[in-house]
């Protein structure tokens, strides 16, 4: 059987993935086994902010491996320290709490939120609430998709979490009237990825900074997608000077080598973890963490944030030559986009299959909808190739010269 009948056959069915089988990446492009180049248009979700080996996270890694891997947090070891010192500085905060998977850093998020609440707010003892965001994405565990709305994600996983209520992004008054003396925190995506990279309206942020102090709660960003240069600033926050309490990592921090994420705030709030009350049998173990270091040291020197700024011209003005031609809408920041094709015209996974023919890899959000996020290191001509692929996918789909074509086998 080929590895693709292998994982049919074997591998849980929780992901439809493009007919694209990588074998080998580096930089902005992975090839097939059979040789074929495509440019990566997506990054693993933004994990791949630096492509795919880059030299220095590959050496990090590598030097570490020589050393050691994992010590457990029963024993101190030589590079947590730095580790959390480096990447608080970036984020100018006290204290880091290292995971490893996004979803488990929102948890741990939601977690010091409640003991926060209970332990210096003075709210009753398992009362506390905390405020998300329609179309938000935080992870797959039962709590956080408790509090989804995309019922492909919820559906099936009940009893839910409760302790969660809903308002719209971006709108500060709806917001205000959520809150009450319960509440605890709000938790939001300062742009929300998954949903299509939905920007808020211009100082959305600032008003809820301003609406958390004027109320005691934890303004916690999920900057798992958004942070670590993807919107062209060290944190998405930044584009409003706004610092929140509490800052969410994931997907870049680990290098694209490495699930590695952290909780970043102050003493005030994870002081609220003693001695067993939290842990990770693999959180900030020290090949992560020497990944995590080379990552930090990379965003201090300010480059990739300076690639993804750079991008945003190129994005917006290929971009916006689309619209009216076959798509709808587009979004830009950074090196980040979302792109809405008109429903008519096809879906997302339909653009996303007349791209791969094309030779660049994207994916759908929802819908009709497909986001663009390439690796930071893309070179401008890579780029400028991959928009017009982009461009002549969304032609091709226009001219009803892409036939819906087969599904990927076995899938609906
Ligand atoms: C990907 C993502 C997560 C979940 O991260 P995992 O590592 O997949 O658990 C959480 N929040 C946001 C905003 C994300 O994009």
């Amino acid at each position: 059987m080929t590895p693709i009948q292998l994982e049919l056959a074997h591998g849980a069915h929780n992901y439809a993935p493009l007919p694209v089988m990588v074998s080998h990446g580096e930089g902005a492009w992975v090839w097939d086994d059979e040789g074929h180049r495509y440019l990566d248009f997506l990054a693993g979700y933004s994990a791949l902010n630096f492509g795919h080996r880059h030299p220095a996270l590959v050496e990090a890694a590598r030097r570490q491996l020589e050393r050691i891997t994992l010590t457990s947090r029963a024993f101190h070891h030589d590079l947590l320290g730095p580790f959390c010192a480096e990447l608080a500085a970036l984020a100018g905060k006290e204290m880091v709490l290292p995971m490893n998977t996004g979803a488990e850093a929102v948890e741990t998020a939601l977690k010091a939120a409640r003991r926060w609440g209970y332990e210096v707010k003075g709210v009753p003892r398992d009362q506390a609430t905390v405020i998300v965001m329609e179309g938000n994405f935080h992870g797959r565990t039962i709590s956080i998709v408790s509090f989804s709305d995309d019922e492909t994600a919820r559906s099936g996983y009940g009893p839910y979490t409760p302790g969660f209520r809903t308002v719209p992004y971006g709108d500060v008054a709806a917001l205000a009237d959520a809150v009450d003396d319960s509440t605890v925190a709000v938790l939001l995506e300062p742009v929300q990825g998954e949903a299509g990279v939905i920007l808020p309206p211009e100082g959305y942020l600032t008003d809820v900074r301003h609406l958390c102090d004027a109320r005691g709660l934890l303004m916690i960003a999920d900057e798992i997608q958004s942070g670590l240069g993807r919107t062209g600033r060290t944190f998405a926050c930044d584009h409003e000077g706004v610092t929140p309490d509490v800052y969410v990592l994931g997907k870049a921090l680990g290098g694209g080598i490495v699930p590695l994420s952290a909780v970043v705030a102050d003493r005030d709030v994870l002081g609220v973890f003693t001695p067993g009350s939290h842990g990770s049998t693999f959180g900030g173990n020290p090949l992560a963490v020497a990944v995590g270091r080379e990552v930090v040291r990379l965003l201090a020197t300010g480059e990739p944030q300076c690639l993804a700024a750079g991008h945003e011209a190129a994005l917006r003005s290929g971009l916006a030559a689309l619209v009216g031609h076959g798509v709808e809408a587009v979004r830009v920041r950074g090196s980040w986009a979302g792109v809405d094709l008109e429903p008519a015209l096809g879906s997302g996974r339909q653009l996303c299959e007349a791209l791969a023919s094309r030779g660049v890899l994207a994916k759908d959000t929802h819908g009709s909808s497909i986001r663009v996020s390439p690796p930071l290191v893309i070179s401008d001509a890579d780029l400028a190739w991959g928009l017009e692929q982009l461009a002549a996918s969304v032609d091709a789909l226009l001219q009803g010269r892409v036939s819906p074509g087969p599904p990927p086998p076995d899938f609906p």
